[in-house]
């Protein structure tokens, strides 16, 4: 990577927030070792490299690793030693390796938690983790009005809903005050695969709602090495996605690249979110980033890599309980 490259990611605003985000993110999930194990000089290289090129957006979770990876990136950010003012750090509530509970008693608790291992004084966000598993009427009327008490406490500056299935953004965001929630994290829903958040962006303008976009490689789908075991994923998308890979590794290619160039093209979502676990990753993805910048893209390879995952185009899986 060239010297010139050192913080010339691009920035992006995220809705009325006023935080401007690095336009690949990271995602700290592996390194709660949740796809193979990471160590703790390991995540601090990568940590360090994502800074160094750029990165300035960080986002964790309670669950992740049964609390490994706030700890892990806690430890990590202290060791860099970067001003508090210069990153930008998104953990979660709700969520837990013990299961989920969104009462307003759990969330006050687990804030201060997740401060402790994170090894801050406040986070910039603080997200309701995979609401479709709970009850999205007590996320309204139970986790949101405790997450502003949170907010004008100065734990946290902004509020947010994550999920898998896209009809649990409207359901909340209509029913709460308009400014009451700040953003929104989607994942495997803005990808070569799956574009059907699309849809969803000027609702969420129209709202005044930041949007991240998580898991741009479809949580290892379109990686050469392929998804981890738990991936929920259908065999026969698993089998496209792998299809696809070896298509582009047989042309010399690399699919993670062109998928990671493909979520970014979209102005509208402040940031791809990327689960990096090594500095090589971190260089790749930033590299796939400034390419696209600089106007090279590999639109020969997308329409064939699309032309394979045609039959699967938009297949998710069910993630959560039934909502009345
Ligand atoms: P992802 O699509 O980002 O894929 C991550 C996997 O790809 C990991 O195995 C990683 O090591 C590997 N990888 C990364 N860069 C690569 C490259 N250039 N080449 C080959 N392999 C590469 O999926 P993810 O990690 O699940 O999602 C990203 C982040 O988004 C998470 O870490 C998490 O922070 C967030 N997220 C949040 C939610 C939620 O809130 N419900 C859900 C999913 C993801």
């Amino acid at each position: 990577i060239h010297p010139r490259m050192e913080k010339v990611l691009e920035l992006r605003s995220l809705g009325n927030t006023g935080l401007k985000l690095s336009c690949v993110g990271f995602g700290a999930s592996p390194l709660g070792s949740v796809f193979g194990p990471v160590s703790d000089e390991e995540a601090t290289a990568t940590v360090r490299e994502a800074l160094r090129l750029g990165i300035n957006f960080f986002d964790t979770s309670p669950y992740y690793g049964g609390t490994l990876s706030e700890k892990a990136l806690g430890k990590a950010l202290k060791a860099v030693g970067v001003p508090r003012d210069e990153f930008i750090v998104s953990t979660k509530c709700g969520r837990y390796k013990e299961g989920f509970d969104f009462s307003a008693a759990r969330i006050t608790k687990s804030i201060d938690e997740s401060l402790e291992r994170l090894q801050l004084n406040y986070v910039d966000i603080l997200q309701c983790h995979d609401i479709e598993f709970g009850s999205l009427d007590q996320i309204i009327n139970e986790t949101i009005p405790a997450l502003k008490k949170l907010k004008e406490a100065g734990k946290i500056r902004f509020i947010g809903i994550t999920g898998l299935p896209l009809g649990i953004f409207n359901y909340v965001l209509d029913r709460v005050p308009l400014g009451t929630i700040d953003v929104i994290l989607s994942y495997c829903h803005y990808g070569i695969n799956d574009t059907t958040l699309e849809d969803l962006l000027p609702y969420l303008k129209s709202k005044g709602v930041g949007v991240i976009s998580a898991s741009p490689l479809s949580m290892g789908l379109l990686t050469e090495n392929g998804p981890p075991e738990w991936h929920p994923a259908s065999p026969e998308l698993k089998v496209a996605c792998k299809n696809a890979a070896e298509f582009c590794k047989k042309k010399g290619k690399d699919i993670s690249k062109l998928a990671m160039q493909y979520s970014l093209r979209n102005k509208e979502i402040s940031t791809i979110l990327v689960g990096m676990k090594s500095v090589e990753q971190v260089k790749v993805n930033v590299e796939a980033a400034m390419e696209l910048a600089n106007g090279e893209k590999d639109e020969e390879l997308l329409v064939e890599v699309e032309k394979i995952l045609k039959p699967v185009k938009n297949q998710t899986w069910p993630s959560g309980i039934q909502q009345s």
